[in-house]
């Protein structure tokens, strides 16, 4: 059994792809198969629209304060089904989303999709995880090389024209001199930024 929908803390999480151009050497994908409340959540298959929809509709969403696109996958992968449900679940249901994304939505689908995104979510986190690109290519080894770095950070401030709740983010396992470094460089870009826990 596979989950396209899980629990963890007050949020619960959309597991809408399996997709990703990365391999972060820290990706939790490499050690285990679920988090939160759930079993797994390596798909058996790409869920369809329709059934995220059915998954959505069967949860029990009580006690929930958001919705967050995050799962053992990068969600811009499926990227029009993260738009339709986006709407889908702040229409049905009213519920604040964000996306946790890697950043790299714009290489993935070769052009800019910052507009699009902004305008069906609320929140946007996006992934810094180093202060520099040759380091970013050593953790998150994108599929796309060299220019992975800087179009995560253009996608970001791109974003930021759109949408006030946009974030990049840091995990505190990267030390505090590479997090200060990685401050630095979202104030230059006009980007809040937060440092997160592993789980989180
Ligand atoms: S971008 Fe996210 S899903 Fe993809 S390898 Fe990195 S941590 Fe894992």
């Amino acid at each position: 059994m596979s989950d396209i929908i899980y629990r963890y803390k007050d949020n619960v999480y959309l597991n809408i792809t399996n997709k990703c151009p990365c391999r972060c050497t820290f990706c939790i994908r490499n050690t285990e198969d679920a988090i939160g409340d759930a079993e797994n959540l390596w798909l058996s298959k790409e869920p369809s629209l329709e059934e995220i929809y059915q998954a959505i509709d069967a949860y029990d969403f009580t006690g929930c304060t958001g919705v967050v696109f995050c799962g053992y996958g990068e969600p811009v992968m499926a990227l029009d089904n993260l738009i339709a449900v986006s709407h889908y679940i702040k229409e049905k249901y009213g519920f604040h989303v964000r996306v946790n994304t890697n950043g790299l939505g714009d290489l993935i689908h070769k052009r800019s999709i910052a507009k699009e995104l902004c305008e069906a979510v609320d929140s946007i986190s996006i992934s810094m995880n180093t202060p520099d690109a040759k380091s970013y290519n050593e953790v998150v080894r994108p599929a796309y090389g060299e220019k992975s770095f800087d179009a995560m950070l253009k996608f970001a401030q791109d974003c930021r024209k759109y949408l006030d709740d946009v974030r990049f983010t840091v995990v505190s396992v990267i030390g505090e001199e590479a997090i200060e470094k990685c401050r630095k460089l979202a104030d230059s870009l006009g980007v809040p930024f937060r440092v997160r826990q592993y789980s989180e």
